[in-house]
């Protein structure tokens, strides 16, 4: 966009969501963003309600299409695209004002995205989504939108699904950890089926939800090393069975050499199973920051 059509759209109040612009002459709602492949063209959308008289309009853009002001346009359902090349001598604003003239010739209106309302609407943002939106339709994806935020997250529940996927996914680390192997990978399934498990039982991804994801990786990871340590005593000794290794864990870790030779296995484990995690873990923990600031408004044009 020109700095020229940036300056023209700022005097017009319009607002920038995203990469997007997006604003209203009189009653008209219109938003602008850059045409990705091309230097010099922006794509104007409106939302525009049923017409008898919308062939007018299609003549008009058929116009501007011919005298090279306009490249294309577009029809999906209500909403119009048109792709607009910037010129020097007639600036965006001069554009938009002759579209608003056109409608108002043919008593176009804007229509809501959601509902056949024609009144009462402006535009409602999530981020950078935003959508144009009847006073009624507007009200209701804001209290849906604060009542999913309040609703309880059942921690409890999320914390056992992510318990099993995080069990799941050590069943790579045991195969590895017994084949006398320690890899980053293994950490990376462990973690990765935990958030899984944790996203089926629709937990929340808030900070809270991230700590209980990282306590269910720990656990399956301790579980995992137990068992690569089961593993390793039944190669040893040939009668050891699953019981009798449980009843000697408290000896077994009494043994202060037996515990210190185990260390720098341990320690490779946490190793790998930090650099298999921490970005899984991290990536989490950013979104869930970003959704918690995130919530719906009404964007006051
Ligand atoms: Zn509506």
């Amino acid at each position: 966009m020109t700095e020229n059509n940036v300056e023209k759209l700022v005097e017009l109040n319009f607002k920038k969501i995203g990469i997007d612009r997006i604003g209203k002459i009189e009653d008209y709602f219109f938003s602008i963003e850059d045409k990705q492949d091309s230097e010099n063209e922006l794509i104007v959308s409106f939302n525009f309600a049923p017409n008898n008289n919308k062939s007018k309009l299609f003549e008009f853009f058929d116009k501007l299409e011919e005298s090279k002001q306009i490249s294309e346009y577009n029809i999906d359902k209500n909403l119009v695209r048109v792709v607009y090349i910037e010129d020097e001598k007639e600036t965006v604003d001069i554009f938009l004002n002759g579209i608003v003239n056109k409608f108002r010739e043919i008593d176009g209106k804007c229509i809501c995205s959601n509902c056949d309302n024609t009144e009462n609407l402006s535009f409602y943002s999530n981020g950078n989504v935003y959508s144009l939106l009847c006073e009624s339709c507007g009200t209701n994806v804001i209290d849906q939108f604060e009542k999913d935020k309040l609703a309880k997250n059942n921690y409890i529940k999320g914390l056992l699904a992510s318990l099993i996927g995080a069990l799941i996914g050590s069943a790579i680390w045991i195969i590895i950890g017994a084949l006398g192997f320690f890899a980053s990978i293994a950490g990376l399934a462990i973690s990765y089926c935990a958030f899984k498990g944790y996203g089926i039982a629709k937990g929340k991804l808030t900070r809270k939800g991230i700590i209980l994801n990282v306590i269910a990786i720990v656990i399956a990871f301790l579980f995992a090393q137990y068992a690569v340590l089961f593993i390793q005593f039944m190669k040893e000794f040939e009668n050891m069975d699953l019981f009798g290794f449980i009843i000697l864990t408290p000896v077994i870790f009494s043994d202060l050499e037996f515990v210190k030779s185990l260390l720098p296995d341990i320690g490779l484990g946490i190793l790998f199973a930090f650099l298999g995690t921490y970005r899984t873990i991290i990536n989490n923990y950013k979104s869930a920051k970003n959704s918690e600031n995130i919530k719906v408004e009404k964007i006051e044009l």
